[in-house]
């Protein structure tokens, strides 16, 4: 269908676009951030249930300390990420969606005193004892999807995982967090592989890395060289295009393999994880750490873009002050890159575990004019959609006609958006088409 849609409109399909890098930081090594004095822990900080809230105000809490315990099987728990006391339970805007969630405030007591933490040797552990350490851990995807990952990890029998494919592509413009940990913690990465291979007996695996960040794939090859894995590991050079970093896109461009609409990874015998969640791995089942902190970019129109391993529950304002503060025509945050991120209402939202750029700008508010039928969002599209299509059809609110348009198998990735020359905000129609079919119960 979708070669056909394309030579009916004698399109080329470039499957993506290549906005400017910006990759401001790209040199600037991670700094540790202060520890703050308060923080803000949304309990929703992943798909799925949200955690239940185990601690109430006046509690003294350590550093690691499950304050909510996760809400079901796709659930995680939360920790406290700072020591001190429990100042309040209040309902906090969530970054991802703006909706009202629980919260848990800390005041530190500066002490960063930390629970007891049980290191283990992951060749002494079984495959179902490093999963209920990645979940105890709280680990969820870091690129920014958040879904579980003790989920990734226990696929149905019926779909075996062959290959897993290290998801170090960071194609967003700006970002630069991913690129920083391949430079710095390489062997954290590569560990976190090797656990997660030996869990599912996955004998092949692939880190993907875009072409432009030649010291991460420098780093990256001399640490598989160095490291043994279960199975064969190489590192694969991918050319930049957004989104490249995409799952589908990657499994495409890694594997040749299309994921069927509606389908997950697993479908493919694949399973993608992002760098940062690997590390993350690697420290939940080898120090027994829980998630508490994470390496953030600050960047865009920040006197000095940044680095930072900060712990969740910091406001983005504390971080902007340590790039040496915003330029004075900055009125806009983001928590994310330009493609995909999400506007913030205020400069002191809290980092979260998906938080991996807080991005400072300038509001670009375009007026949206009739579109003009060009065809440059189809060209655009790295899945082969339709994207005027489904504006049509939710501006006529049409909703029958959108799964035969394969609203479902968008991504999301804004290239569509992108070149618009009407400055149709193509995504945000993709949203409402996606949210009408799940209130009509259409799949
Ligand atoms: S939605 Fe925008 S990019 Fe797509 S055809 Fe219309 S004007 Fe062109
Ligand atoms: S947002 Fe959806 S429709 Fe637009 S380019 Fe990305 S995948 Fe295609």
């Amino acid at each position: 269908m979708n070669t056909h849609v394309l030579e009916v409109l004698g399109l080329k399909r470039s499957a993506g676009v290549h906005p400017p890098s910006n990759k401001l930081g790209a040199q600037v090594a991670i700094e540790r951030a202060p520890l703050p004095e308060t923080v803000t822990l949304p309990l929703q900080q992943h798909i799925g249930a949200p955690a239940k809230v185990l601690v109430k105000t006046g509690d003294e809490v350590k550093v690691g300390q499950v304050i909510a315990e996760a809400g079901g099987f796709v659930s995680s728990p939360i920790h406290a990420t700072i020591s001190g006391t429990v100042k309040q339970l209040p309902t906090v805007a969530s970054s991802v969606t703006g909706k009202a969630v629980p919260g848990v405030v800390i005041e530190s007591d500066g002490q960063d005193q930390w629970i007891d933490l049980s290191p283990a040797n992951p060749d002494d552990l079984t495959p179902a004892e490093i999963i209920s350490r990645i979940k105890e851990a709280g680990i969820v995807g870091m690129g920014g999807a958040t879904f579980p990952s003790h989920v990734k990890l226990s696929p149905p029998p019926e779909k075996p995982i062959k290959t897993v494919i290290v998801n170090g592509a960071e194609c967003e413009p700006y970002i630069t967090a991913d690129d920083r940990l391949m430079i710095e913690h390489p062997e954290r990465v590569l560990s976190g592989l090797a656990i997660v291979m030996k869990t599912l007996s996955v004998k092949r695996a692939f880190v993907a890395i875009e072409d432009n960040k030649p010291q991460a794939i420098a780093k990256m090859r001399e640490q598989v060289s160095q490291s043994s894995f279960p199975g064969e590991v190489s590192v694969r050079v991918v050319p930049r295009r957004y989104p490249m970093g995409a799952e589908k896109t990657l499994i495409k461009t890694i594997l040749g393999a299309e994921v069927p609409e509606g389908g997950l990874p697993m479908d493919v015998g694949a399973l993608v994880h992002n760098v940062a969640t690997l590390a993350a791995i690697h420290d939940a089942v080898v120090l027994g750490k829980p998630l508490v902190e994470r390496v953030v970019s600050v960047t865009g129109l920040v006197k000095t873009p940044k680095n930072f391993l900060v712990r969740f529950g910091t406001p983005a304002s504390a971080l902007i002050e340590l790039c040496g503060g915003s330029e004075p025509s900055a009125d806009e945050l983001i928590f994310g890159g330009p493609m995909m991120g999400i506007a913030q209402p205020s400069f002191d939202t809290s980092i979260i575990k998906g938080t991996n750029c807080i991005l400072v700008k300038k509001s670009d508010i375009r007026e949206e004019h009739d579109c003009v039928r060009c065809g440059r969002c189809v060209e655009a599209c790295p899945m082969g959609l339709m994207p005027l299509q489904f504006v049509n059809l939710v501006k006529y609110e049409d909703y029958d006609h959108l799964p035969g348009y394969h609203i479902n198998n968008c991504v999301e990735c804004g290239s569509c958006a992108y070149g618009c020359p009407a400055n149709i905000p193509l995504v945000s129609y993709i949203k409402l088409g996606k949210l009408e079919l799940r209130k009509l119960g259409v799949k």
